[in-house]
């Protein structure tokens, strides 16, 4: 039996393993020129540079199991445990496998922000434990997500939990500032994340869904246009170098952002509309820096309060994360920009991108100065679902919605919260779903 998938990045590419492992002949069509998605690593000058996702935890725990699925979990390799938060130009690292205890000694914070965040970690883990924070089911937090970070941060705490710790934690998730980022997401990022220790694909993020696609049929450079449920089959429509192609299959799973989702599949309006109303993909720009020279701190995640540097939501010291990303000895720092930030920064050429990376950069190590030897620029016109407050309830309703028996399955980060372990997971969801529902069929062709 036949099955089409729409897009190839991670979540793609997850529910082609797992059909063909089935028996299914499965087909890719990715609109672009290679397989990954926003899974996108760049080799440029001996540097490795995952240009959009990045940080993964071992709370990953759906990444995991399709690792080990495709027999390449002895690819993931541990992240530096420590995280590092700008103040005053400082760095003031924390070892996450130990957060509270490094929560006690920093001197990020006064005494009584250390109090603060007692609080807040009690807040956290208490909707944790009610099983509101399950990373690939957000759609269960729809009961606290009834304000944004700050309002929740400035209204139980204080300015400064707000400024050094709220902030830049949502800045790290979401890459936008925490006015606009539910609780939900700060809750997630303090007990899916920090409660955590961070890892890698060696090889590059890219490399997993390459890994996973590789023995599927793979049509690049098309872009779907429409999917149509006939009676037993699916009639799946696209563009590419030879015209326009329909071929009919048993089955398609839509694995593209939700809004080409809700494009392509008329059918599907009426469900997939609710929550494409409530959610907008963001816009972000990520700079590379390559330096012959390592900067003095152990951290792979360096968070950026705003009130520091309102453009620079996050560096990702790539170095400290896997030894393939750069050169031994050199250094790999990668600066995302705060979604309002590309936004406004996004009409700026490449070199004016790097001028301003470099200049933070250069206040918060010195020593980078006169050892660049390596600058890669991306820009991600459809980076990351950010939901509107309360969106999380159409979440839910969404995946309420959607029946697991159809012949049209949907799987991408939208559907929990945005990330790596999201795409994976619903990926995964949407071929078991399909492999649940033909078994009797596959079996009988066979
Ligand atoms: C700047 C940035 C930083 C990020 N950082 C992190 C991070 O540190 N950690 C983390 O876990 N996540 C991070 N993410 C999020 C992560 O990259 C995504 O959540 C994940 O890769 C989404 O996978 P997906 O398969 O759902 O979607 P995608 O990877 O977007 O795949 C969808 C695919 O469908 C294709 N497509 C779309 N329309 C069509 C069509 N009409 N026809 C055919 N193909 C189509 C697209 O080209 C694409 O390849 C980041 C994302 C960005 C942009």
């Amino acid at each position: 039996m036949k099955a089409i998938i729409v897009g190839g990045g991670l979540a793609g590419s997850s529910a082609a393993f797992l059909l063909r492992e089935s028996g299914w002949q499965v087909k890719i069509i990715e609109s672009t020129d290679q397989i990954g998605g926003r899974a996108y690593t760049v080799a440029k000058q001996g540097y490795l540079i995952d240009t959009a996702a990045s940080a993964m935890a071992t709370s990953y725990t759906s990444y995991f199991e399709m690792a080990e699925k495709a027999g390449v979990s002895d690819r993931i390799v541990p992240a530096s445990p420590w995280v590092g938060f700008v103040r005053d130009f400082k760095v003031h690292e924390m070892d996450m496998r130990r957060i509270q205890w490094s929560g006690v000694w920093t001197r990020l914070l006064s005494f009584r922000g250390k109090l603060g965040l007692l609080k807040l970690f009690k807040d956290a883990f208490l909707a944790r434990s009610k099983g509101m924070l399950n990373y690939n089911d957000l759609g269960k937090a729809a009961p606290i997500d009834v304000e944004s970070a700050s309002t929740y941060a400035l209204r139980e705490f204080s300015k400064e939990i707000n400024d050094y710790f709220c902030d830049p934690v949502v800045r790290v998730m979401l890459l936008a500032d925490g006015d606009k980022v539910s609780k939900v997401e700060f809750f997630s990022g303090v007990a899916n994340v920090l409660d955590e220790t961070m890892c890698s694909m060696r090889g590059g993020q890219q490399s997993f869904a390459q890994l996973l696609a590789k023995d599927a049929e793979v049509v690049l450079n098309s872009k779907v246009t429409l999917v149509k449920e006939n009676e037993n089959q699916v009639a799946v429509s696209w563009g590419g170098i030879d015209g326009p192609v329909t071929e009919i299959a048993d089955v398609c799973v839509v694995a593209s952002h939700l809004h080409t989702a809700v494009d392509i599949c008329p059918d599907y309006s009426d469900v997939l509309t609710p929550l494409n109303r409530r959610m907008r993909y963001t816009r972000a720009l990520s700079v590379a820096i390559g330096a012959t020279v390592k900067v003095p701190t152990k951290s792979f995640m360096v968070f950026v309060p705003a009130c520091e540097e309102k453009n620079i939501a996050t560096l990702f010291l790539e170095h400290n994360k896997c030894e393939d990303r750069a050169p031994v000895g050199h250094s790999l720092l990668t600066a995302y920009f705060e979604e309002a930030a590309s936004e406004a920064c996004w009409h700026m050429s490449d070199e004016e991108l790097i001028e301003h990376t470099l200049t933070y950069l250069y206040k918060l190590f010195p020593v980078l100065r006169g050892n660049i030897d390596m600058t890669h620029v991306k820009r991600w016109d459809t980076a990351l679902p950010l939901m509107e407050i309360g969106g999380y309830g159409e979440v839910a309703l969404l995946n309420e919605r959607l029946k697991t028996g159809s012949r049209i399955q949907f799987a991408g980060d939208y559907r929990s919260g945005a990330g790596q372990n999201t795409a994976v997971d619903f990926g995964m969801k949407a071929a078991r779903n399909i492999i649940e529902t033909y078994e009797a069929q596959l079996s009988s062709c066979e």
